[in-house]
């Protein structure tokens, strides 16, 4: 209460263009994710690895966009680009040399892609790739994992974050859509299974079969926290996909450029028929893109498969991207973010184990996350354990001590190569301070 009530203090004009906002905007937000409490914060201004909010205050911003920007805000060599090409024209809905430079870089980078589509939000490219996957199997149905999100259209926005009482039987779920407004016939085209339960999903699957086109996946689950597969496990799902004859979609929107240069697969080899991508391949512009092998990819070049889109492949997103992929994110820089990140994980890691705090740390790359949970959760159902009410008080505590991070803590933090080892060092100090205040 002495948090929320410092919070109110300090950002009065937060909550003032909010309440005003309400008549106009339905919550007063355009994404209802932005809608948390007390109210959200409104931003007026980023630059490298700050961000300040309408009342003037400066946080050290480790939301990033929901990891979009691994660039970090603003960056020097991305504004200078993104210049040049706003005096050229800003939307041509023709295509433009850029959006071949970034496809082959994506085909260079990430080793599931031969070819790539571009598109303008990861919740496109996943609407996409079912929809190449349905085309390529001739199925219906897809499968997608309890706890996961993959955007807001009406095939996965389903079991996203089910109450326990909704949820269901822990191996078989029942289908739980998000929200109202979602046809009853597609909700009984997606199927829910639990994460890191591959004998559930074989199981699934042969009660299914010959009806499901594609699991759609992250590797790592990055909805709660983050969830990483245990040993073995995407192996398996990648075996027991294949025996049935069902594709294998790797949602990698958040995971991305942001695990890895090459995204997930470099730390995970496994091999996907499809991944998603978004967020931080754009350097902070809206786009997103789906690719696989040509074999799949050629229902859209034979146009058996409609892709379409006025601001696909648009010449801001394209050029973005492209200076993004190739001049910012050099291995160096790749380097920096993980290695401040890794020592982000560390100083938390050596608190929780010095004070037994019942708390755990996942950090992958650029990203991680500190629970309020004493072990790993393995699945949807464990995860729910998490203290939520202290998670969402120790939001407020960053939050009144200049460190951001996205809402509720069920996300993770993200590293930018602009950050620097003093902005690791505040959050490791302000965590101290939490502990101290709550033992
Ligand atoms: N897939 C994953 C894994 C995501 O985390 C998100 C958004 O957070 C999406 C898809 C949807 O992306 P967008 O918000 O760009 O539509």
């Amino acid at each position: 209460a002495r948090e929320e009530a410092e919070f109110k203090k300090r950002t009065p004009r937060s909550h003032e263009i909010h309440e005003r906002g309400k008549a106009s905007l339905p919550m007063g937000v355009s994404s209802s994710f932005q809608a948390v409490p007390p109210y959200p914060l409104f931003i007026s201004r980023a630059e490298g690895s700050r961000i300040w909010d309408y009342d003037g205050n400066e946080y050290i911003d480790f939301h990033l966009g929901f990891g979009s920007l691994l660039v970090g805000h603003s960056h020097p060599v991305l504004m200078a680009a993104l210049r040049d090409q706003l005096g050229k024209g800003s939307l041509y809905s023709l295509p433009c040399p850029d959006s071949v430079f970034l496809a082959e870089e994506l085909v260079r980078r990430f080793a599931p892609i031969e070819q790539v589509r571009f598109c303008n939000s990861g919740t496109e490219a996943t609407m996409d790739a079912i929809r190449l996957a349905r085309a390529h199997t001739r199925r219906d149905k897809i499968v997608k994992i309890e706890g996961a999100y993959h955007g807001h259209h009406d095939n996965v926005l389903m079991s996203t974050k089910p109450s326990l009482e909704a949820a269901g039987p822990a191996r078989h779920p029942n289908t739980v859509p998000a929200s109202q407004g979602i046809p009853a016939d597609v909700k009984n085209n997606t199927i829910i299974a639990p994460y890191n339960d591959a004998e559930a999903l074989d199981q699934i699957l042969s009660e299914h079969e010959g009806e499901v086109a594609a699991v759609i996946t992250e590797a790592v689950l990055m909805n709660v926290g983050i969830m990483l597969p245990q040993e073995g496990y995407l192996q398996r799902v990648r075996d027991i996909t294949r025996r049935h004859g069902v594709l294998l979609i790797f949602d990698e929107v958040k995971t991305g450029v942001t695990v890895a240069p090459g995204g997930i697969t470099e730390l995970y080899p496994v091999e996907p028929d499809l991944i998603c991508l978004a967020k931080s391949i754009g350097g902070g512009m809206p786009i997103g893109a789906f690719g696989g092998r040509e074999e799949i990819m050629r229902h859209i070049n034979h146009q058996e498969v409609l892709h379409l889109g006025t601001f696909n492949g648009n010449p801001m997103s394209m050029r973005a991207g492209l200076v993004t992929l190739t001049e910012i994110f050099t291995p160096e820089a790749h380097a920096h973010a993980n290695q401040l990140s890794a020592a982000l994980a560390k100083s938390y890691e050596d608190l929780i184990a010095s004070t037994g705090l019942p708390m755990h740390v996942a950090q992958i790359g650029a990203k991680g996350c500190a629970m309020f949970r004493h072990e790993r959760a393995r699945n949807y159902r464990a995860w729910l354990e998490v203290d939520m009410e202290l998670s969402f008080a120790y939001w407020l505590f960053l939050a009144n001590r200049g460190i951001l991070f996205p809402p509720g803590l069920d996300d993770q933090w993200t590293i930018s190569v602009q950050h620097s080892q003093a902005d690791i060092e505040h959050h490791a100090r302000v965590f101290h301070e939490f502990v101290a205040e709550i033992s």
